[in-house]
């Protein structure tokens, strides 16, 4: 096969990992950055230029895209998808992953275990809105942060307001969110591949802090999941329209709930913690299931239900 990767730094170790599982199953792949590509939708025919030339002939393209880059990166991709380039995720399920409100909406009609989760524009009313999330304490998301910048702790119910209302002085978008306490500053990753969880990991936070992303100094091992967690992952995965990525859940009173769902999850930390060949199964996954006009694993099955969201 002819593979792009879609990325601004190939020394990345997702990247560099993609690249080499890629080349020692003897497939082609180049690494393309999306931000010095050109999309040309004048002509009848849709084109990507790059450095220069035309990039033509590739049977599958894999999305690494930055979240600061989302509108540009998929619209590079869509690109790919209208010349019939089978995308590793489409775009539309990246934009999907980029916003955790938009994201909530269609993992609830999935039915998929979500904590108790509010979403307003006017923070005026914030104890209202308080009330709705089941008092403090309470989590406060920015709605497109990542690696646990923007989420923050408002343990009493004074201390959630003035935060929510901080939040709304500047006018950005928020969740308010039941925090989930008996997860310990612990939380669960489970690696998403066509429709298994390939491998799965329990991250915690660094002493003291009740966010275990990897980039805030949390540590992670590998772990064995329920049958419960499994679905979940896999539920998540396909009300996203995802192939590939990572879902994050706590481990709640009621059973799993979904945090977010990552469409460009990193396998440093995922493969050091299980020793799984993430990247070889993900390429294993392109062999199978490239074909030019193809987006989801199940065929038309699974997009159908996502319609518009
Ligand atoms: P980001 O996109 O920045 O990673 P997340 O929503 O994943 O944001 O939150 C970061 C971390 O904060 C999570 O990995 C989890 O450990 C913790 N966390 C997030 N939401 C909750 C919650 N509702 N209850 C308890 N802990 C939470
Ligand atoms: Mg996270």
């Amino acid at each position: 096969m002819k593979i792009g990767l879609l990325c601004r730094n190939p020394e990345l170790y997702s990247h560099r990992r993609l690249v080499e599982a890629a080349e020692e199953r003897g497939h082609d792949i180049d690494v393309i950055d999306h931000l010095r590509c050109f999309i040309d939708i004048a002509s009848n025919d849709p084109e990507v230029h790059y450095k220069g030339h035309s990039l033509t002939g590739y049977d599958a393209i894999i999305p690494r895209i930055g979240a600061s880059v989302t509108f540009f990166g998929t619209a590079v991709l869509r690109q790919f998808e209208m010349m019939d380039v089978y995308p590793l995720n489409e775009s539309v399920g990246i934009s999907r992953s980029r916003d955790k409100l938009r994201s909530m909406q269609l993992l609830s009609r999935e039915g998929v275990g979500l904590p108790v989760t509010v979403f307003a524009h006017r923070t005026s009313d914030a104890e209202e809105l308080l009330r709705i999330a089941g008092g403090a304490p309470v989590i406060i998301k920015l709605l497109e942060g990542t690696q646990g910048i923007g989420v923050v702790l408002g343990e009493t119910p004074k201390a959630a307001e003035s935060i929510i209302q901080a939040f709304g002085g500047v006018k950005t978008n928020i969740l308010v969110q039941q925090f989930v306490k008996e997860a310990n500053g612990e939380d669960i990753r489970c690696l998403v591949v066509g429709e298994k969880v390939v491998a799965a990991m329990i991250r915690r936070g660094k002493e003291g802090d009740f966010r275990s992303n990897l980039h805030r100094g949390g540590s992670a091992e590998a772990i064995k999941i329920t049958a419960a967690e499994r679905a979940t992952a896999l539920k998540a995965a396909n009300a996203m329209g995802l192939n590939v990525c990572g879902v994050d859940m706590l481990r709640s009173n009621d059973g799993p709930v979904v945090m977010e769902v990552n469409s460009s999850p990193g396998l440093e930390g995922v493969e050091k913690a299980t020793g799984v060949d993430v990247a070889g199964k993900i390429i294993e996954f392109l062999e199978k299931n490239a074909r030019a006009g193809r987006t989801r694993t199940k065929g038309g099955k699974s997009r159908k239900k996502v319609k518009v969201a």
